[in-house]
This record gives C-alpha cells, sequence and structure tokens, in this order.
C-alpha cells in the first residue's frame, strides 16, 4: 500500500489540515452568505450531517460583510470562496473567517495575488490557493497547449513560491479538474513535489448518482495514492447529500473509517438466506455506531466461510445454519433462525472491547429488536430462502 505523503499540518480554525490529522470532509453552501436565514439552516444541516468545514462563495461586498455574523453562529470553521474580485479577499480576512480560497489564475495580474497574500499574512489567515483547469495561467496554457498534470503542478509550485518570497506559508493546495484522469495525476505528482497540504475534489462531478461515482473513481484514487488532507465531493444539489459520499469514500479506501462497514455478498442463485433485509436491519442497529469494525454476511457456505473471516465480525449462512467469524475465529455455530441474535450478541462484545480499550467512540447500539424492520417488512430471525438453490 502507497503511505501517506507527509505534510505540513496547517491551521484552520479549530481543526488543522495535513500532518496526521483525519482527511476533513467539507461542503459550500449555496446561499447569499449574508442572508442568515436562508444561510444558517443550511449550516446547521451539513453540520449534523458531519461536515467539519464549510465554504461559502463571497460575490460582493454585501455579502462579504456579513461573514463576521455567520461565523459567530457556526461551529465548523468557514472558509471564504473568492473569485475574480480579488479585494473580497481582504473584506473576508477583515471579518475573521478562517481561511480563504481564491484561483489566483483568475484574479488578475500577479501583484494583485501578492496583495492578498500579504493580508492573509498580516492576520494570521490560511488560504487555499486553487489551480483549476478553468482558471490555469495563461502561460502555463501556453506552455502545455491544454491543462496538464504537468502544468497545473508548476502553476501551484509557481504561486507556493510567490509565497515563500513574502515569508507566506499557510497554504493548502487544491489542482481540481472535471477529468479524473487529469485530477489524479495532478495530486500524485504534487504529492511527490511538495509537503503542502492539498484539499482534493472533482469538480463539477454531476448529479448524485454518476456524481458519486466520478468522485468515487476519481477521489478514491488519490487518496489510495497517499495524497489529500480534506475532501469536497461536488455534486448537483443539496450540498448535504454530499457528506455521506465523502465519508463512504473515506471508508472505502481505509483512509479515515468512522462508522462501521457491511460487507454483504452480492447474492447469487446459491443464496440461502434473505440478504437484503438482514443488511438493512444491521444498517439500522449500528445507525450512529463511530467505531470501526467491519461486518461481513455471506449468502451460503460456498464463499461465506472464506469472506467471513476476513472481517472483524463474519457471519456466513446456509444449510438451516450460520457459523459466526471473529477475527478470523469460529466463535459460534447456531441454528438459522438463532443467526442475527448470535450476530448482534457479538457485534455488541466487539465494540464494548473496542471501546475499553480506547478506539472510537461507541454509541449505544440501535435498539431495534429482532423481529421489527423498517420498509419492506419484519426481519425475522429465522430468515431462510426456502427456494434458494443448493450448492
Ligand atoms: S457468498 Fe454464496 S450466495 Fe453470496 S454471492 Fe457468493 S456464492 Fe453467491
Amino acid at each position: 500500500m502507497t503511505p501517506r505523503h507527509k505534510t505540513r499540518p496547517i491551521k484552520v480554525g479549530q481543526l488543522a489540515v495535513g500532518g496526521d490529522n483525519p482527511v476533513w470532509v467539507q461542503s459550500m453552501t449555496t446561499t447569499d452568505p449574508s442572508d442568515l436565514e436562508a444561510t444558517m439552516p443550511q449550516v446547521q444541516r451539513l453540520e449534523e450531517a458531519g461536515c467539519e468545514l464549510i465554504r461559502t462563495s463571497v460575490l460582493n461586498e454585501k455579502q462579504a460583510a456579513g461573514l463576521g455574523k455567520l461565523k459567530a453562529l457556526m461551529k465548523v470553521p468557514l472558509i471564504a470562496d473568492i473569485h475574480f474580485n480579488w479585494r473580497l479577499a481582504f473584506d473576508a480576512i477583515e471579518q475573521g473567517v478562517d481561511k480563504i480560497r481564491i484561483n489566483p489564475g483568475n484574479i488578475g495580474k500577479d501583484e494583485k495575488f501578492l496583495e492578498v497574500v500579504r493580508a492573509a499574512k498580516a492576520n494570521g489567515v490560511p488560504m487555499r490557493i486553487g489551480v483549476n483547469s478553468g482558471s490555469l495561467e495563461k502561460r502555463v496554457l501556453e506552455k502545455y497547449g491544454y491543462p496538464t498534470p504537468e502544468g497545473f503542478v508548476e502553476s501551484a509550485l509557481r504561486y507556493i513560491d510567490m509565497c515563500d518570497q513574502l515569508g507566506y506559508d499557510q497554504i493548502i493546495v487544491s489542482l481540481k479538474s472535471s477529468d479524473v484522469r487529469v485530477a489524479v495525476e495532478a495530486y500524485r505528482l504534487f504529492g511527490e513535489k511538495s509537503d503542502f497540504p492539498t484539499h482534493i475534489g472533482i469538480t463539477e462531478a454531476g448529479d448524485p448518482r454518476y456524481g458519486s461515482i466520478k468522485s468515487a473513481a476519481g477521489l478514491g484514487s488519490i487518496l489510495l495514492a497517499g495524497v489529500g488532507n480534506t475532501i469536497r465531493v461536488s455534486l448537483t444539489g443539496d450540498p448535504v447529500v454530499e457528506i455521506p459520499v465523502a465519508f463512504d469514500i473515506l471508508k472505502a479506501t481505509g483512509v479515515r473509517i468512522t462508522s462501521p462497514e457491511i460487507v454483504a455478498c452480492p447474492t447469487c442463485g446459491r443464496i440461502q438466506i434473505e440478504m437484503e433485509p438482514i443488511v438493512k436491519y444491521l444498517e439500522e442497529r449500528m445507525k450512529g455506531v463511530k467505531t470501526p469494525i467491519r461486518v461481513s454476511i455471506l449468502g451460503c457456505v460456498v464463499n461465506g466461510p472464506g469472506e467471513a473471516a476476513e472481517s472483524d465480525i463474519g457471519l456466513a449462512g446456509g444449510n438451516g445454519q450460520a457459523v459466526i467469524y471473529r477475527k478470523g475465529k469460529i466463535v459460534r455455530r447456531v441454528r438459522q433462525e438463532e443467526m442475527l441474535g448470535a450476530v448482534m450478541a457479538e457485534i455488541e462484545s466487539y465494540l464494548a472491547d473496542q471501546e475499553s480499550s480506547g478506539v472510537g467512540a461507541t454509541a449505544p447500539l440501535h435498539p431495534l429488536p429482532l423481529g421489527e424492520g423498517r420498509g419492506e417488512g419484519v426481519i425475522s430471525p429465522g430468515i431462510t430462502k426456502s427456494d434458494a438453490a443448493r450448492p
């Protein structure tokens, strides 16, 4: 496995981005930040969903002037997103935002960027330097002909160097493209050349379905290359939807696990138990659990034992019985009608052991009793697919 690239920590409000800190999840509001009635409900929903940094677009002086009031009501750090009108960065800094984001490529001459850097330095405010395919500086575009990963990195390093000349190093870098291949390569190259932390994202990923897949492909590849210190999944529509997707990408890549992972076999003609209600039941019961735990549910004895054995807790069902595994060892064999109770007991015991050894913060298991389900109907402990093909 590729180790995580070493980066320096950059303080953003009460968080630090980079270093050994977790990869923080962030998103953006879609409202006028000076309209607190419209913005605060969105901020609160984002915070409740687990968003750890919130960015807001700042389009004019009026919006910039409202940032202080907004920040005072927020629990998480506030980032001001400035494009084109570079002077708004001064207003945002004055309002006490926790970070500013600018794309030097779209604010014009270098001197304007340097002015912003001076202001950020004087006020101790960190800055994200964004290098986007849409705002790549002209000289780089002319050199490479189109936005290449090498061009992205060259541009980012040049801006970093300009900051360095002014003695400013509170920098986080993003290298965003809507082309997954370009973005992945750009972040990978940047990770090799710099120890500044990165904000990772795939721009304009799209509607929630395709956008989640594109984000998983792109952000997952960047994370697996050892790069990325804060993540934003860009999906069209309500930004709250982005948060669970971001956490799931972090979980799937093993970079940051903040909730249980339930691994279920895809099912096939050999299935001997009703998989979907079992998975739903376990998801419901473990809602709110923050401890990393991997639970595998396999529907037959063909692949079941091998795969169940690889998880923290595993269940392989079929032929009227079920085997429960813990860390690869068989801990119980039960009748099929007892398997849900047995696997829940094992999960409970595992979580308690993890909590007592200081791993994670375990919320109590949701008290959904056996025999009660949601949606399609009752989950019964004796789930047997009677018409299943026998292996
Ligand atoms: S574990 Fe068994 S039921 Fe599930 S997909 Fe594999 S072979 Fe099919």
